[in-house]
């Protein structure tokens, strides 16, 4: 099971027990999987669609619970998606003009119009909020594995996107909009955010695996940055030192470094001991030492000369 699917399963186990609760979440699924079918007359039916049988039967019960209304269960089969079943749940014309306007969705006078609200509590209660969040993430949610980085998102429409932003930025959580095949995605994608909804949620199973992972993983991050630092740093210094001596060894051995200007021959000589120090150690052990760029210069002007001479004697051996 991916942990997507593990924490929809935690989140299934978990009942509302509040009556503010259970309309926030039944909100929430009208926003996220729920569609409006016109019926005639300017009369609409919501159907909710969903493969996920354990979720139907939850909106079943809700609507059941707070509303006291029976939804249709049905089934169909999508053609495009292999096959795959989905549950429908389909209320009736009356019982859904008491639902979206219990909801907020539709204004109270006869022949209002459909408008964008949530139930109020939604976005000002705290445990009105996490039920939001829940239910949207059980409807329209996925993360992704913590082994493979933090990432968590859910589909939705430009309304509905402005009324989950609003909720999780509520809850103190950062998160962003961006469009995927004309849906709008809301995500959050810091590792600290995506804990937190899932504290939010009230997903503490999946919190703590997702913390054990965390803490590995960010352990071993530091682990292997360290290491990578010190050996990129020590390569680079020995690589270096290691060359110069190997130049100037190889160029004392043909023409010794007596016929080089004295500074360049102490420098010389010092690195050939020393294959392994930095060039500003170098610079403090000249007889009047000096510092990293002085040592660089000095170098520099002896690997010159060796470099000078190894083309002129390739020159001649052609
Ligand atoms: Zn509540």
């Amino acid at each position: 099971m991916s942990f997507s699917a593990g924490v929809k399963e935690e989140l299934l186990r978990a009942q509302p027990e509040k009556s503010c609760c259970m309309l926030s979440e039944i909100s929430a699924y009208t926003q996220s999987i729920a569609s409006l079918r016109l019926a005639g007359g300017g009369r609409v039916k919501v159907v909710y669609e969903t493969e996920n049988t354990a979720l139907a039967k939850r909106i079943f019960i809700l609507l059941k619970k707070r509303l006291e209304i029976t939804a249709a269960l049905s089934f169909t089969r999508y053609a495009r998606l292999g096959g795959r079943r989905a549950c429908l749940l389909t209320v009736n014309e009356q019982d859904s003009r008491h639902l979206l306007v219990s909801l907020r969705m539709l204004r109270e006078e006869e022949g209002g119009s459909v408008f964008k609200g949530i139930p109020r509590a939604a976005m000002t209660r705290r445990c009105c909020r996490a039920a939001f969040v829940r239910a949207a993430f059980l409807g329209a949610g996925s993360m992704s594995d913590p082994e493979n980085g933090y990432h968590m998102e859910f589909v939705s429409s430009q309304s509905r996107a402005e009324v989950l932003t609003g909720i999780l930025e509520k809850s103190g959580l950062s998160c962003g909009v961006t469009d995927r095949r004309g849906n709008k995605l809301v995500y959050i994608r810091k590792g600290d955010d995506v804990v937190s909804c899932l504290a939010l949620m009230g997903a503490h199973q999946s919190l703590m695996k997702m913390e054990n992972v965390r803490i590995l993983r960010d352990s071993r991050n530091q682990a292997n940055r360290a290491t990578n630092c010190d050996q990129a740093n020590l390569n680079k210094q020995l690589s270096a030192g290691a060359k110069q001596a190997a130049a100037i060894t190889a160029y004392s051995l043909k023409h010794s470094l007596g016929g080089l200007p004295k500074e360049l021959q102490e420098i010389g000589r010092l690195r050939m001991l020393n294959p392994d120090v930095s060039l500003e150690e170098l610079g403090k052990m000249l007889t009047t030492p000096v510092g990293k760029s002085g040592a660089n210069h000095k170098m520099r002007k002896l690997m010159h000369i060796i470099a000078a001479d190894n083309e002129n004697s390739e020159g001649e051996e052609k």
